[in-house]
């Protein structure tokens, strides 16, 4: 192990392994295969990577998804580890020329597509290589359970026989439930005992689940707040993509959007601008993100609620990679809920119908529970509870709640004397007595409700505390030309005087960390490395390493080597340059 340690030092930086990694190493290099259960941003890659480097041979690495493989393979060139991929977008001169490279020995990693090992001539090549080692990069996407599945993961199991002896397998993932890893361990042939789980906690992250906010507000303030701050935004549907993107991008942002109904070319160059910190905004649905590196990602924002909590944790996760505070913040409305209950009966087969909506109940849930949120979530995962964590929106909700209920009354009271057949505007304007002449106009100032929030509230607030109710749910959106509002089946039990409505104060946005100028002079610095490079920022250094550098100022160029993230081979590229704008920026020259 200690020359594994050793590598580690040399071409990442870092100065030991984190919980689970050393087993993980361990078991590979001693030829067990082994599943690998570790959150997002737990250190999956380096667990292959540094077998890689110490096997006899060529690892091949299964990765869902061609478009990513890139910048894996420029991170490990990065860091000097000869790595190629292989998949669609190169032409059959570049393939035979990166597979002439692997069986003259010259590559350590091989990064392909599963649907790949569908072609009988590529397998046949593969058999000519020498292949300690198959992992298996985001392995639920083997198993019918999981969220994700692929067909052509199970092909995968063909390399079993491919050589005379099996390579040995590592699979690794950061969602499975105890179902999906069964099965993962079933489908690669992996023993029970050789599973090597860290556990869910992400200690970095803050958990937050808001209910009843106005999200565009919400979001608008929070990214004024949260200025310099790389972040992605999920929605649910292309057109809620589509609609904040177009919001974000008036009010000038720099976003990039993505999702299934872009083209192919499109969605490639939003990715890369996004990738590369040309868009600090990424509004996106779920078919954005799996195979994402991006290490500096500082919050996600959930614009609506995805559809069950593997999704939820796996998108929250691309938050903080680098380990650094960052926050996820899932915004919750009702109506969201019929949204996702509608996209699963659209897209899935009977057989699955009720086993998702009964996943999706387990969402609902969660956002309503008053415990810890990161506790709920480990126990979905089937972990222990441990302390609460002290970071989420419930360990830290110190709002006063107040009782609302007559005046949710009086609004669902207006609503109903409306006929049910308004927008909220309207029914705003009813409630403080606007002289509106529409209002005249449907005698709507005779009504005993006219008024009745006049001097209580301004007409702002009104608004405000109707897309509570709707949040809430106990008023309902009804969609067509003019979206119109109704009392729902919880409104007219309140109505009735059978349930209370309470509401928290509004919460304040926070900002995620403080300017730190010195900090920003090192991120022009490397984006400017990146852009001669053409690689991401982050594959220069990641903002872990720059807050380290900020942290230690070295005096000597020698005691950069003790920053986190700067190893024998980064010094060298990046060593000076970093040291020359420390140093000059310290002395008060920029
Ligand atoms: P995962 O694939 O599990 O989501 P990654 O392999 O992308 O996570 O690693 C996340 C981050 O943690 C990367 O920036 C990586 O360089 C860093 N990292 C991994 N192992 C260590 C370690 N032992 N010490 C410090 N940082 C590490
Ligand atoms: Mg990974
Ligand atoms: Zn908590």
């Amino acid at each position: 192990m200690e020359q594994a340690r050793q590598m580690l030092q040399h071409h990442f930086g870092y100065e030991s392994f984190r919980q689970g990694q050393t087993q993980i190493i361990e078991q590979t290099l001693q030829g067990q295969s082994s599943l690998c259960v570790m959150p997002t941003g737990g250190g999956k890659s380096i667990c292959y990577q540094i077998p890689a480097l110490m096997l006899e041979g060529l690892t091949i690495v299964i990765s869902p998804l061609i478009s990513l493989m890139q910048d894996q393979v420029e991170a490990l060139r990065a860091a000097n580890i000869p790595a190629a991929y292989i998949n669609s977008t190169l032409t059959a001169q570049e393939v035979d020329e990166t597979m002439q490279l692997a069986s003259a020995g010259y590559l350590k990693l091989l990064y392909i597509a599963p649907e790949r090992l569908e072609s009988v001539s590529f397998l046949q090549a593969l058999s000519y290589l020498s292949v300690p080692l198959i992992a298996v990069d985001e392995a639920h996407c083997i198993s019918h359970w999981g969220h994700d599945f692929r067909p052509s993961y199970r092909s995968i199991q063909k390399l079993f026989t491919l050589w005379p002896q099996k390579p040995t397998v590592l699979a690794l993932t950061a969602t499975a439930t105890p179902a999906v890893c069964d099965d993962i361990r079933h489908l690669l042939t992996i023993d029970e005992q050789a599973t090597v789980m860290t556990g869910f906690s992400r200690e970095n992250l803050a958990l937050s689940v808001l209910i009843g906010e106005n999200k565009e507000r919400y979001i608008k303030n929070y990214l004024q707040k949260n200025k310099q701050e790389v972040g992605i935004i999920y929605a649910a549907t292309r057109k809620a993509v589509d609609a904040i993107y177009d919001t974000l991008t008036r009010s000038g942002e720099a976003v990039a959007k993505y999702h299934a109904g872009l083209s192919e070319d499109l969605r490639m160059t939003e990715q890369e601008r996004f990738l590369k910190d040309e868009a600090r905004i990424m509004v996106a649905t779920n078919a954005f993100g799996m195979g994402i590196d991006k290490s500096n990602v500082r919050f996600v924002l959930h614009y609506q609620m995805p559809r069950n909590m593997e999704s939820y944790y796996q998108e929250a996760g691309r938050a903080g990679r680098d380990g650094l505070p960052s926050a996820c913040i899932l915004l919750y409305a009702s109506g969201d809920v019929q949204t996702q209950r509608f996209l699963i009966e659209q897209t899935l087969d009977e057989a699955r119908i009720s086993q998702e909506l009964a996943k999706l109940q387990t969402m609902v849930d969660y956002c309503h529970t008053e415990g810890c949120l990161q506790n709920a979530i480990l126990s979905y995962f089937g972990e222990v509870q441990e302390e609460p964590c002290g970071r989420c929106s419930n360990c830290n909700d110190g709002r006063t709640v107040t009782d609302v209920t007559e005046d949710a009354q009086k609004v669902l009271a207006c609503v109903v004397r409306m006929g049910q057949k308004f927008g909220k505007t309207m029914v705003a304007q009813v409630l403080i007595g606007s002289k509106n002449q529409k209002i005249a106009e449907f005698g709507f100032a005779r009504l005993s409700t006219y008024g009745i929030l006049k001097g209580k509230y301004a007409s702002k607030d009104v608004s405000n505390f109707i897309e509570f109710l709707i949040a809430e749910g106990l008023l309902a959106v009804k969609h067509g030309t003019f979206p119109t509002i109704y009392v729902s089946a919880d409104g007219k039990e309140v109505l009735l005087g059978n349930r209370q409505v309470t509401r928290k104060e509004a919460v304040t946005v926070r900002k995620l960390v403080d300017n730190d100028p010195l900090f920003e002079h090192l991120r022009v610095l490397r984006k400017e490395i990146a852009d001669e490079e053409k690689v991401p920022p982050f594959v220069v250094f990641s903002d872990k390493t720059l807050r380290d550098l900020c942290d230690k100022k070295p005096a000597v160029l020698e005691d950069l080597r003790q920053v986190s993230g700067i190893g024998e081979v980064k010094f060298d590229k990046y060593g000076k340059r970093f040291f020359d704008a420390l140093q000059s920026f310290l002395e008060g020259s920029v």
